[in-house]
């Protein structure tokens, strides 16, 4: 069974339809990226997925749950964003452990979680200091070690790595590969970057306004383009 399905997920704001009813399964630990020009619904689409946004028609299931009507806690999901916002007073071990204690969990529940998500990102150095100490990669390694300690079923990434330069994005890119394959997790990765795309996907869906394009594996969009717009946008000949 698929870990999250999408069908004939649709968003309207008021008149405007701007998601036109997407099918999408995504499967158990599978990496998932979504990518297409900016403005074509992917962040809409993800935060329909985390509970951030409303779903104006169709059902969206995660495991054996339909979701439509949860929120955003109930629904065993992390979100990282691109401006990830620490807090700047805190150190890096209580940004990763805050998000567990307001949910009401004890010191000895959350340390454990948050040795475990340091050693996994390479934080151990880091822990006492503050977010301004740190470099752009080590604040977007916290942020996705606050997504780690809550175990979540699904990680969702919007442009996780937008606002690094490019050296340290090749650099972010290869971790978070690393990370997939330590932590054995679902992901849904939002990118309008077709190397970050093609690099980090099991499968791609390529958007395009508020449609899903074409769906597979990178070597199949790249060999098999569908339309001379995934063509262009992946780089192959039609
Ligand atoms: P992407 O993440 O692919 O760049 P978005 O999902 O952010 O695209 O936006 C998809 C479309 O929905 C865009 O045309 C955008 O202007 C529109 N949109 C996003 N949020 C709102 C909103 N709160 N109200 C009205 N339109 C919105
Ligand atoms: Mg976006």
């Amino acid at each position: 069974m698929a870990e999250v399905h999408l069908s004939k997920i649709v968003k309207r704001y008021g008149s405007l339809e701007v998601v036109h009813g997407i099918d999408l399964e995504v499967k158990h630990n599978e990496f998932v990226v979504l990518v297409g020009p900016s403005g074509c619904g992917k962040s809409t689409t993800l935060r329909m997925i985390a509970g951030l946004e409303e779903i104006s028609d169709g059902e969206l299931r995660i495991g054996d749950r339909v979701v439509n009507a949860l929120p955003p806690r109930s629904r065993n999901i992390s979100m990282v964003f691109q401006s990830y916002a620490l807090y700047p007073h805190m150190t890096v071990r209580e940004n990763l452990g805050f998000g567990l204690k307001i949910a009401g969990m004890s010191p000895e529940e959350i340390t454990p979680r948050v040795d475990e998500a340091s050693a996994i990102l390479g934080l151990e150095k880091f822990m006492d200091r503050l977010p301004a100490n740190l470099s752009g990669g080590q604040r977007q390694r916290v942020a996705m070690g606050r997504a780690i300690v809550r175990h979540p079923d699904v990680f969702l990434f919007d442009e996780p790595l937008s606002n690094l330069d490019a050296k340290l994005r090749g650099q972010m890119r290869v971790e978070i590969k690393k990370l997939h394959q330590r932590v054995k997790t679902t992901v849904i990765y939002v990118t309008h970057d077709q190397v970050e795309a093609m690099t980090l996907a099991d499968r791609i869906v390529i958007m395009r306004d508020g449609h899903v394009e074409q769906v597979g594996t990178p070597t199949d969009v790249f060999e098999n383009p569908v339309n001379t717009f995934v063509a262009g946008f992946i780089g192959s000949p039609p």
